[in-house]
């Protein structure tokens, strides 16, 4: 390969998106359209065969025996919540470092949050912390029933650890893949992991539907059935016989229909995803703290987050966006710094390694159709505005 000299006029790119939707419309070509259409043609909106189509074809992918669709990620959590049956008095533990639904779920059902830290190297839940976390919650007065590992930007979190302490400690574990779907972890496909999983189909998630969609998986065919009623209000056997309190969790006909065709090209997508993050290791390693993924773990890879030096994160975002290149920050503020979250407890009062990342943390444009010479003036953009920030 020869190196030479990028100019921006030469390249003669768009404005460079953050997350491309366009382009996997673009690959996809007449195949949602004619997926809708049909959903249009029969008209089931609700439950229509799509949605069990669907069901199958998710469960099929994560080696699991139950996948319930429902109305979003968030619903997702919370129809998992409620099937575990947790309220007032108990306590379930959660990264702080993460999406507010995770611990939203929690404390909707009058349930207690309790944040605990994360690793610096995967951003995922620190086993010790959580260790220390359950303790802590007996400590309150408060009964410790589950945990909830965030795979955060699509890296599955340290499971056989996690997975350990919920056993001595006699808790579920619901996984939080809502940023991982696609994922592996040591032999096992994400949904498959843990007593239940939750995951989300929002639009920039690995896989995303055209609104809002989410779904639960899990091999427990008692949780399985319970989960359907709730998602349709608790219905017994037809939704005027409600046999339980439950929620309008469904996912519709249409956003089915779109899931189906764009599950069939996740494979394909997540080779790519790999690509591109094998790309930025390569070239921004030696500069700044990348992702690394333990043995036996892939990602979804739905953000590439990287690590900047101490105070140089928002100068950098800034120089990148006067040079046409999109970045984010997640996350800005952890939960338990948060005004609606500040008052349920953190382990060990103050959680340094979250506190430290949200000020560092930088998540660079990511998709599957980032080409390569987009990808390279990324990158030499990147190696620009860092230098001119001094670090
Ligand atoms: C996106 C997300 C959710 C919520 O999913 P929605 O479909 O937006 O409700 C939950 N947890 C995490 C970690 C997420 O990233």
């Amino acid at each position: 390969m020869t190196k030479t000299t990028i100019e921006p006029t030469s390249l003669n790119l768009g404005p460079i998106p953050f997350i491309d939707l366009a382009a996997q419309r673009r690959h996809l070509g007449g195949r949602v359209e004619e997926a809708i259409a049909r959903v249009l043609e029969h008209g089931q909106y609700i439950l229509g065969p799509e949605v069990f189509e669907l069901e199958r074809a998710l469960a099929n992918f994560c080696g699991v025996e139950y996948t319930i669709s429902c109305a979003s990620g968030t619903d997702a959590l919370i129809l998992g919540l409620l099937a575990k049956g947790i309220g007032p008095g108990d306590a379930v533990l959660v990264p702080s470092f993460t999406f507010a639904a995770t611990a939203e779920a929690v404390a909707l059902l009058g349930a207690t949050p309790l944040f605990v830290d994360i690793l610096s190297d995967t951003f995922n839940m620190d086993p010790e912390s959580t260790a220390r976390g359950v303790h802590f919650a007996r400590h309150l007065g408060k009964t410790p029933r589950g945990v909830i590992p965030v795979d955060l930007f699509g890296q599955p979190a340290d499971y056989d650890s996690l997975e350990r302490i919920a056993r001595v400690e006699g808790l579920w574990v619901l996984s939080d893949a809502a940023q991982s779907f696609g994922a592996t972890y040591r032999g096992r496909r994400v949904g498959s992991i843990g007593d239940l999983s939750a995951t989300s189909f929002f639009p920039a998630k690995p896989l995303g539907c055209y609104g809002d969609g989410g779904a639960v998986f899990t091999d427990d065919p008692d949780v399985a059935e319970v989960i359907r009623s709730l998602r349709v209000h608790g219905k017994g056997s037809d939704k005027y016989d409600n046999v339980r309190i439950g929620i309008n969790g469904r996912l519709d006909t249409i956003q089915a229909a779109i899931l189906i065709e764009k599950l069939a090209i996740l494979s394909y997508e997540l080779t790519s995803r790999q690509r591109v993050a094998e790309r930025y290791e390569a070239a921004l390693a030696s500069l700044v703290n990348v992702p690394r993924l333990p043995p036996g773990t892939t990602s979804a890879w739905a953000q590439y987050t990287i690590i900047l030096p101490v105070h140089a994160r928002d100068a950098v975002a800034a120089n990148l966006k006067r040079r046409g290149i999109p970045t984010a920050v997640y996350y800005p503020r952890p939960l338990h710094t948060q005004t609606a979250y500040r008052h349920y407890p953190v382990v060990g009062n103050h959680l340094p390694v979250s506190e430290d990342l949200a000020s560092r943390v930088l998540s660079l444009p990511m998709h599957p159709y980032l080409d390569e010479r987009t990808q390279d003036w990324i990158i030499h953009e990147f190696r620009e505005a860092l230098s001119e920030i001094g670090s």
